[in-house]
């Protein structure tokens, strides 16, 4: 199970920016919800509040229920999948991929099992040796999907994950990450500016602008209002 519910959840950057003001939104358990808005709309920042990478400034943020405020970001179980990857460049792709499961002291063959795993979900079974500026975009995308894949979490976050690639990879890895909550069953949250994307990729949408949550719902619903 993971709920995922933000009530009145608002950030403050240091210098004054209200990055999000007043944010409610609940995601249900094994929901894929897109946040979606133009540039500067606050969806990055309403992610990593998730994530726990940037403290919220008042409101709460409850996942199943539990208040989740002041828990850090390792011991969330949650894995983010970011825009430029986050690979670092002197690791392999397969020690890219186990190095979160490396830091919570996992034992080097579930290690293993789970990296290979993932590696074949994703059809980068020839890549584990190679390094990341020796791939393609498309396959170092991969590569970051595995990362957050092999830990298993109950949610997923993606910020603007698909938006460093050509169009056509683009409508071919909206598929495949589509497919993947079909299979993980997981709870996940998309941000993209991307209109098209949100509408054939989340259950349920939520549009924000500046820092406020315009509307909620199905793209049907959406596409259906005046
Ligand atoms: P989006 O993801 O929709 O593009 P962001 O959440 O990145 O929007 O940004 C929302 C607002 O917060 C923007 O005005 C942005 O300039 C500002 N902002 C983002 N990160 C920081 C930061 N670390 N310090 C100060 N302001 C920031
Ligand atoms: P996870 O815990 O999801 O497996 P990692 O352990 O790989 O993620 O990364 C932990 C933190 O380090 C994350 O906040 C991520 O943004 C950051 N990070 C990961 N890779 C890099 C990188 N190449 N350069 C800078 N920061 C990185």
């Amino acid at each position: 199970m993971a709920n995922v519910e933000l009530r009145n959840v608002t950030k403050v950057y240091e210098g004054g920016v209200k990055a999000v003001d007043a944010a409610n939104i609940a995601v249900s358990d094994k929901e894929f919800v897109v946040l979606v808005g133009p540039s500067g709309c606050g969806k990055s920042t309403t992610l990593r509040m998730i994530a726990g990478l940037e403290e919220i400034t008042s409101g709460e943020l409850l996942i199943d229920g539990k208040l989740m405020n002041d828990v850090a970001p390792k011991d969330r179980d949650i894995a983010m999948v970011f825009q430029n990857y986050a690979l670092y460049p002197h690791m392999s792709v397969y020690e890219n991929m186990a190095f979160g499961l490396k830091i919570r002291k996992y034992a080097k063959k579930e290690i293993d099992v789970r990296v290979h795993e993932a590696a074949g979900i994703l059809d980068i079974e020839e890549l584990l040796d190679r390094k990341p500026k020796a791939l393609s975009g498309g396959q170092r995308q991969r590569v970051a999907v595995g990362r957050a894949i092999v830990r298993k979490p109950k949610v997923f976050l993606f910020d603007e994950p698909l938006s460093n690639l050509d169009a056509k990879l683009r409508v071919q890895m909206r598929a495949e990450i589509s497919s993947l909550h079909s299979r993980l069953q997981a709870t996940m949250i998309y941000v993209t500016h991307d209109q098209v994307e949100a509408m054939t990729m989340g259950d349920r949408i939520v549009v924000m602008r500046d820092g406020l949550i315009q509307q909620v719902g199905t793209p049907l619903g959406l596409y259906n209002q005046p």
